[in-house]
């Protein structure tokens, strides 16, 4: 898994950029019940998750 290029996502509520949420315990990604990525939005302070899967439109 390649932090650099999952780093970032665009916020679908405002369009502005989200970072990616980490544990810092662990050093890797946060992610939700489903194993998605989780977000953080600096501009508009929303969290939202990401599916890299669904980009490809590929079932689970
Ligand atoms: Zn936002």
């Amino acid at each position: 898994m390649n932090l650099e290029q999952i780093k970032y996502q665009t916020c679908p509520w405002d369009q502005e950029e989200g970072v990616l949420l980490t544990d810092i315990n662990e050093d890797l990604p946060d992610t939700d019940a489903d194993g998605e990525l989780q977000y953080y939005c600096l501009s508009g302070r929303h969290v939202f998750s990401y599916d890299e899967d669904s980009e490809n439109e590929r079932r689970k």
